[in-house]
C-alpha cells in the first residue's frame, strides 16, 4: 500500500500515526508541479511485514490524502480462509493437527504398526513417502504405488487420513487416487508443471517451503495451486538453508508467525527435516505451535537404526507418544 500525505500536512506527524498503528513504512518523495510551482509530494510505502490495517482506518488518519493498493501477487491465497478443512480434519481451529509416520513407507507391516500406534495418540494424518525425492541417485526412492496402497489400508483401518508426496506431474493423478492431501516437497516448490498437475487433481495441497525460497515465492507457489484447481493450500515450513550446518536446516519460525498472524494462512511445521536429529524435535515442535503453527509434520520409526531414509531424525515410539501426549494435555488445559 502507498499512503499519500496531504500537501498542507506534516509528513512526520503522519509517519508517527502510521508507526503507532503497527506499520513499517518507507518515506517516498516525488517532485511534482503544483499550480506552476515545484514542490515535493510525500508518500509512505507500507512494508510487507506490517500489521494488517484497513484502508478506511488509514484514510481516517489526519493528514492522509489517499491510499493506493498495490496489486497482490497472490490474491487467491490472500482470500483463502485461515481455517481449512481437509477430509473432515480442520486446520487452524481447535487442536493442532498431527501428521506423522515414517519418512518412507518401507513395508505393509511397518506402516500398519505405526498407523495403529499414532491413531491411539491422536494423530489425524498418516505420512510416508511412496515416491521419495532423494539427493543421491543411489538412495532408496520408495516403493511407489504399492506403498500408496499399504498406506491407504493402514490409514483406513485406524481412522487416519493420508498425506504423501507427488514427485512428478505424471505421478500426481496416481498419488491423488490414494491420498487425502498431496504433498509438494521442498525440492519441488517451484516446479510449476508439478504444481499444475497436482492442483488439477482437485486435492488439497500441503506445500512445503523450498529450502531457498522467500516467503513471497512460497505464497506465490500457493497461488499457482489455487489458480490450477486445488481447493486449498496448507503451507509447511521445514527449514531453510542457513550458513550454519550445526542442524540440518534452519527452522524459520519467524516465517511461521508471519504466515499465521499477518497473512492468516494455515501453516504447519516439520521440525524433523528442519533439525535432522531427534533429540531437539520436541522443544521445537512446541515452539512452532507457540509461533502460530496449526499442525506438526513428524517422522517416526520403530527401529530408526534400520530406517531406509532419515533414521537420525525419526522419533522413537516412546518419544512421539510423550510429545503427542504433552501437546494434547496443553490443549486440554487451554480449552
Ligand atoms: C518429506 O517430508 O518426506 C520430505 C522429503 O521433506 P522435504 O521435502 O521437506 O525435504
Ligand atoms: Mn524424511
Amino acid at each position: 500500500m502507498i499512503i499519500r500525505v496531504r500537501r498542507d500536512a506534516d509528513p512526520a506527524a503522519v509517519q508517527r500515526s502510521l508507526v503507532e498503528r503497527g506499520l513499517w513504512v518507507r518515506r517516498l518523495e516525488e517532485a511534482v508541479q503544483d499550480a506552476g510551482r515545484d514542490r515535493v509530494s510525500v508518500s509512505f510505502l507500507v512494508e510487507e511485514h506490517s500489521r494488517a490495517v484497513t484502508r478506511e482506518a488509514l484514510l481516517a488518519i489526519d493528514g492522509v490524502e489517499a491510499v493506493a493498493t498495490a496489486p497482490s501477487a497472490h490474491p487467491r491465497i490472500d482470500a483463502q480462509p485461515a481455517i481449512v478443512e481437509v477430509a473432515g480434519v480442520r486446520f487452524g481451529a481447535g487442536a493442532p493437527v498431527v501428521l506423522a509416520g515414517p519418512c518412507a513407507v518401507e513395508s505393509e507391516l511397518q506402516v500398519a504398526a505405526i498407523a495403529e500406534r499414532l491413531a491411539r495418540r491422536g494423530a489425524r494424518f498418516l505420512r510416508g513417502g511412496a515416491f521419495k525425492p532423494r539427493t543421491s541417485p543411489y538412495s532408496f526412492h520408495g516403493h511407489g504405488v504399492e506403498a500408496l496402497r499399504w498406506m491407504r489400508r493402514a490409514a483406513d483401518a485406524n481412522g487416519l487420513k493420508v498425506v504423501t508426496e507427488a514427485l512428478s506431474p505424471e505421478d500426481a493423478p496416481r498419488v491423488a487416487e490414494w491420498a487425502d492431501l498431496l504433498q509438494i516437497g521442498s525440492r519441488s516448490m517451484q516446479s510449476f508443471p508439478l504444481l499444475k498437475a497436482a492442483a488439477a487433481t482437485g486435492k488439497p495441497i500441503l506445500l512445503k517451503r523450498g529450502m531457498a525460497a522467500t516467503v513471497e515465492e512460497w505464497l506465490a507457489a500457493g497461488e499457482w495451486c489455487l489458480v490450477h484447481g486445488a481447493p486449498s493450500v496448507i503451507f509447511c515450513e521445514r527449514g531453510i538453508r542457513g550458513f550454519d550446518t550445526a542442524t540440518r536446516n534452519l527452522l524459520d519460525l519467524a516465517s511461521v508467525a508471519l504466515l499465521a498472524h499477518v497473512h492468516h494462512q494455515p501453516v504447519v511445521v516439520d521440525p524433523s527435516h528442519a533439525l535432522g536429529r531427534r533429540d531437539l524435535i520436541a522443544p521445537l515442535a512446541k515452539a512452532a505451535l507457540a509461533a502460530g503453527a496449526c499442525g506438526l509434520l513428524l517422522e517416526t520409526h520403530d527401529d530408526p537404526g534400520r530406517a531406509l531414509s532419515d533414521g537420525p531424525q525419526a522419533l522413537l515410539p516412546a518419544d512421539i507418544d510423550a510429545l503427542l501426549a504433552e501437546i494434547h494435555v496443553r490443549q486440554e488445559a487451554a480449552a
